[in-house]
């Protein structure tokens, strides 16, 4: 199986997000995780998440929800009105987006200063009816819920509440002068996330026919891990023992009609994880930060991430399990280490090997400025991920056995 996780540092609306300061519309916004915040300012920023719906049935529904428009903006300080040597910035007074101006809002809305207010109240929530909350329009600014009420071809009073973070508008493109670099948002860990997806359809696809295989193919994607992962769709729940349990007591498993009552047990202990999240690129301008013998180079095949004090879940048996794998495929591979007097990141890889008791492996594909608004990477790296994928759901089977641990 390969774990991955698919959620990034970003800023979050706050749950009353209505702001305004010195005639702009602002909104309210939480920083989730661990991001390179100085890269957010100045980007056409928008917003995506989900809301609840109220249905026809009276039910409440989740809709996902895409704006496209850049609507929101981070702006920075002029040069010319501080000189600060080293930009740093106060992340509740300063990280705060502007969207739009209120006079043009209140045009909008046909109305002048005097008579401006909320647009939109809930229809539980006027006067008449009791509302444990402020209905959706009258804590985020109304203009704002309107949007996200179109995208999911509502009316803005059946908004009843929604999680919405926010994103680059700025679209993913190929870049370098021969095409050979990954401009793009959240390669941690989306890149890893789609080359796993893809190496099991093109496992599926290439093996003449899964009626021989005795393993199941299985990608897990995670949320909440750039927050620790101790949350029910994190790594750290039991989300992914359950699922095993369940798949492990299939009928047939084992080629036996009724199933052993250690089939769990013996499922972990028979199976391997690939941890994937993304590995550091050596950059270039920072040469010196990198262990010397283990700088990884873009486009020269996914990285294998060892620690000693098992920040990252590799051992010795992974690693020739992996090297098998990535031969079959006729892909490199790269070694990674930090240095002793650096930090390290970690990954689901340890929190998983541990409450799986199974064996695993970290790796991932070499990229730059991990968790910027934009990030880099290596085109032929997409590729070599997939390949090793691939390979490794379509020849566990036989090589898994043939690592010999006892
Ligand atoms: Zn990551």
């Amino acid at each position: 199986m390969i774990g991955a996780h698919m959620d990034s540092p970003t800023l979050r609306v706050k749950p009353i997000s209505k702001k305004q300061g010195e005639g702009f519309i602002q909104v309210g916004v939480e920083t989730y995780g661990g991001g390179l915040w100085h890269t957010w300012f100045d980007r056409d920023l928008s917003m995506a998440g989900r809301a609840m719906v109220k249905d026809r049935n009276g039910r409440f529904v989740q809709k996902l929800v895409r704006i496209e428009r850049p609507i929101l903006r981070i702006p920075t300080l002029a040069v010319h009105l501080d000189r600060q040597e080293t930009f740093t910035f106060n992340k509740e007074t300063q990280l705060f987006p502007i969207a739009g101006l209120v006079a043009a809002e209140l045009n909008r809305q046909g109305k002048s200063d005097g008579t401006a207010k909320a647009g939109i109240t809930n229809e539980d929530c006027s006067s008449t009816h009791f509302s444990p909350l402020k209905a959706p329009g009258e804590r985020h600014h109304p203009h704002v819920v309107e949007i996200i009420a179109s995208e999911v071809e509502v009316a803005p009073s059946e908004i009843v509440d929604f999680e919405m973070v926010l994103y680059d508008t700025q679209k993913s493109c190929v870049g370098g002068l021969n095409e050979e670099l990954l401009f793009s948002p959240r390669l941690d860990n989306l890149e890893m996330s789609f080359c796993s997806i893809v190496g099991l359809i093109n496992s599926v696809n290439s093996s003449s026919s899964l009626d021989e295989e005795e393993s199941i193919r299985l990608v897990s994607l995670f949320d909440h891990e750039e927050i620790g992962s101790n949350t029910a769709q994190g790594a750290d729940s039991n989300f992914l023992p359950t699922v095993i349990r369940r798949l492990s007591v299939l009928p047939g498993f084992g080629g036996k009609a009724e199933p052993d009552p250690d089939a769990y047990e013996q499922t972990l202990s028979k199976s391997f994880l690939i941890s994937a999240d993304m590995a550091h690129s050596v950059n270039p301008n920072y040469g010196a930060k990198y262990e010397t013998d283990h700088k990884p180079e873009m486009n020269k095949g996914t990285v294998i991430k060892i620690n000693a004090n098992a920040r990252y879940a590799t051992n010795s048996p992974g690693i020739v399990l992996v090297e098998k794998t990535a031969r079959r495929a006729k892909v490199p591979l790269q070694l990674f280490v930090v240095r002793n007097d650096s930090s390290c990141g970690s990954t689901i890889g340890p929190m998983l090997s541990a409450s799986l008791g199974m064996r695993t492996l970290d790796l991932g594909n070499p990229q730059l400025s991990m968790h910027s608004i934009r990030e880099t990477g290596g085109i032929y790296d997409v590729d070599y991920a997939i390949k090793l994928f691939e390979s490794f759901f379509v020849h566990y089977t036989e090589l898994g056995g043939s690592v010999i641990v006892d």
